[in-house]
């Protein structure tokens, strides 16, 4: 990036942070990837469980690695369980001392948008651990509201309906069909316009482009 577009960048990050607090959420701008995970890993510390929902910005970071290398358990869902496993561990990472996440859209009047599956990343953001932190790149700003919806359906579901070698139609059109595909990954919406009041939300703005 150069000089003129990431200081643009780091203002427009700079002002998401200051909208979402007005909307009680702790809201922290870092210039890269790295510096971020270094920030998050000061603040995990060693020796907590950290429930991790599946997302792709936490894992290109290394972030399980790293915690787990600090002393940390990191309690999340692998490809190979079965559902009643899975459901299990959605319910553990509930109950862990941090969550950690990443929306599919900050909205620049301090939203955060979420579309899920299952909805088990929705119910932790909403009342799971007392310490959630999510993280998002620059890529996952949009205008508002209406715009983030959008973003999370044609770019976020989209893409990882590709990623995930769905067969769903946004992967033959490039767009969201909003189909009635068994295989639809798009089933729960969380849309956070406030902090709830369970939980401190630390939103880590990163100036990268970062998941999906
Ligand atoms: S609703 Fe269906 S078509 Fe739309 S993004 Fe989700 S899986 Fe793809």
């Amino acid at each position: 990036m150069d000089e003129y577009k990431n200081t643009i960048s780091l203002k427009t990050l700079e002002n998401t942070a200051a909208a979402l607090r007005r909307n009680n959420f702790e809201a922290a701008v870092y210039e890269s990837g790295p510096a971020a995970a270094a920030a998050l890993l000061s603040l995990a510390g060693t020796g907590k469980k950290i429930g991790v929902g599946g997302s792709i910005t936490v894992s290109a970071l290394g972030l399980p690695e790293a915690l787990a290398a600090a002393g940390n358990t990191i309690v999340t869902h692998s490809p190979g369980m079965n559902a009643e496993a899975r459901r299990s561990t959605w319910l553990a990472a509930q109950a862990a001392d941090i969550y950690l996440a990443s929306p599919q859209a900050v909205t620049l009047d301090g939203k955060l948008i979420f579309l899920d599956a299952n909805g088990n990343r929705g119910a932790a953001v909403i009342c799971g651990p007392r310490k959630i932190v999510l993280l998002a790149g620059i890529n996952k700003i949009a205008r508002n509201q209406e715009e983030g919806l959008w973003r999370a359906r044609n770019v976020a579901a989209a893409g990882n309906n590709l990623r995930l070698k769905k067969d769903n139609p946004c992967v033959k059109t490039g767009k969201c069909e909003d189909c009635a595909s068994p295989q639809r990954i798009c089933n729960a919406v969380t849309l956070l316009w406030k902090k709830p009041w369970p939980n401190d939300v630390l939103v880590m703005l990163i100036n990268e482009d970062l998941g999906y």
